[in-house]
């Protein structure tokens, strides 16, 4: 137990009451460090944390990264970002401000406190790839003027300012480049392909495939990333990424469809609508790196994710109803 004390750390997570940040959250807590939750609450919702309500190592502020932030914490997780299409693109000129503004007063944060700094980037900085998989060094294909642009040119200026803190200010930094992630704590109408169908096909609607269906995706689950993340932060000073961090089996999105009707059980019929502006063909990490350098990779295949997260909206989805 003293040896726990005495490596608790004071961790700030931003987007902390989102999906991804309030599983950290658990596993930081879990792990016993102090966490100081920062969220406007934008996607994210105070249910994702309701169970961390009386725990005497959290603390949750709210507050938009595009503003100043002066707390002291051992270490930074910056995850503060719309990430669906539909949410990032209802107000795209403040999710261009979330991520850089963000990055900017979470990096001075860092830079004053000399303390490490991790940031949530994305398989979008690839774009629509023109190399498959796609590694690290590919510099991607992204439309700068779309409508995809605020998020993918957010977080790929975010990367470069993270990389210019380092050269710059000898920051100790964390890039991590995250591809489709699931499970419970999804938002359950944000549009992303998992949540869509498994919401669909337990209300007894049809499942929306966008396109034929042959694109496809690779999903990782939630707790296997952020088993990633947690290695990535407690690495060496000199592994600074980025780093993809996702699950190499790819799945074209009509058999993902396939595999949510088989377990939900439920007959639903499929319907095909227009593929949106930008969408990409392919999308798989290459995850070399994270295996070398991290011995990281994700251990939780696509069907049992799959259960655990049908079996959360199923608790979900009788609340969502009543409210
Ligand atoms: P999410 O929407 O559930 O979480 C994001 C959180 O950030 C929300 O709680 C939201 O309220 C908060 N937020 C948004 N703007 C903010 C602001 N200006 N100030 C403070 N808080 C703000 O999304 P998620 O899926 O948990 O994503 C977390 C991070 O991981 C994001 O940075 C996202 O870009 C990145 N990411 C996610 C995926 C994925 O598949 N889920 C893939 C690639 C990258
Ligand atoms: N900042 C912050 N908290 C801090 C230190 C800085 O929010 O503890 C913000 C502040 O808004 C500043 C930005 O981070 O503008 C960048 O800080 P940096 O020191 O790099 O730049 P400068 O203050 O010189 O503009
Ligand atoms: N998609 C779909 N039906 C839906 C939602 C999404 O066919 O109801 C498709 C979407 O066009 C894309 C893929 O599923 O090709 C993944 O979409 P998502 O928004 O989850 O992630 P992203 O496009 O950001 O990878």
């Amino acid at each position: 137990m003293a040896r726990l004390y005495d490596s608790r750390k004071r961790i700030l997570v931003t987007g902390g009451a989102g999906f991804i940040g309030s599983h950290l959250i658990d596993k930081l807590l879990e792990q016993g460090h102090e966490v100081l939750c920062l969220d406007n609450l934008f996607t994210g919702t105070k249910r994702n944390i309701d169970h961390l309500h009386g725990n005497p190592r959290f603390e949750f502020m709210r507050h938009d990264v595009t503003f100043p932030l002066y707390v002291e914490v051992d270490e930074i997780y910056n995850l503060a970002c719309p990430a669906s299409p539909i949410h990032y693109q209802h107000d795209p000129v403040q999710t261009t401000k979330t991520s850089v503004h963000g990055a900017i007063n979470m990096l001075g944060l860092a830079k004053r406190l000399r303390c490490k700094i991790f940031q949530a980037s994305t398989s979008e900085v690839y774009g629509d790839p023109h190399v498959h998989p796609q590694p690290e060094e590919y510099w991607g294909n992204v439309n700068p003027i779309g409508t995809r642009s605020c998020y993918d040119e957010g977080k790929r200026c975010a990367e470069t300012l993270f990389f210019d803190y380092h050269r710059q200010h000898g920051l100790d930094i964390k890039v991590a480049r995250i591809f489709n992630t699931y499970g419970p704590r999804m938002h359950h109408a944000d549009g992303r392909v998992v949540s869509n169908f498994i919401v669909q096909a337990l209300s007894g609607r049809p499942i929306t495939i966008y396109g034929d269906g042959s694109q496809t995706r690779s999903f990782c689950y939630v707790d296997d990333l952020v088993e990633g993340f947690i290695r990535f932060m407690e690495s060496d000073k000199h592994i600074v990424g980025p780093i993809n961090l996702g699950n190499p089996g790819e799945f074209t999105i009509l058999e993902l469809a396939e595999k949510v009707i088989e377990l939900t059980g439920k007959g639903s019929e499929l319907v095909f609508e227009d593929l949106p502006a930008d969408d990409p063909r392919q999308r798989q990490p290459e995850i070399t790196r994270a295996r070398n350098l991290l011995g990281w990779e994700p251990t939780i295949h696509l069907a049992k994710g799959l259960q655990s997260t049908v079996e959360y909206f199923e608790r979900l989805l009788p609340d969502l109803i009543r409210t």
